[in-house]
């Protein structure tokens, strides 16, 4: 836990946030600022800063993010009509809150096949 880590406060109780998913090591809430009609973030327990911060030892932690993804992504009704994963990685890839997050957006309607 980081002291002024919203994400952590989050985890912990301190902020509320609507949960979607939560198991040992990974919660899942929606974005609260929701840029697709879903929109939910995938966030590891474990307090890691960026993806540049990632040691190899978290390699499983970040395969099972992708996994709560695909689980979350059927659970939202957006598995076959498709979706995207996004990190933002430091300040000029667009992270804003510096505790790791996979961003899982879909649900547009009127999609070209
Ligand atoms: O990848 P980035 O750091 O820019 O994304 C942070 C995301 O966290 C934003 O989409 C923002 O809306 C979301 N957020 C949230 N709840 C908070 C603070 C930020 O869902 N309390």
């Amino acid at each position: 836990m980081a002291g002024d880590c919203i994400f952590c406060k989050i985890i912990s109780g301190q902020v509320k946030a609507e949960f979607v998913h939560e198991d040992d090591e990974i919660v899942a809430f929606k974005d609260i600022h929701p840029q697709a009609p879903v929109h939910l973030l995938i966030v590891p327990k474990k307090h890691i800063p960026t993806i540049n911060a990632l040691e190899e030892e978290d390699a499983p932690l970040v395969g099972k993010m992708a996994i709560v993804a695909k689980t979350l992504s059927k659970k939202f009704g957006i598995n076959e009509s498709g979706y995207r994963l996004i990190f933002n990685v430091e300040r000029g890839g667009g992270q804003l809150v510096f505790h790791i997050h996979l961003h899982l957006v879909g649900g547009w309607k009127n999609v070209k096949k």
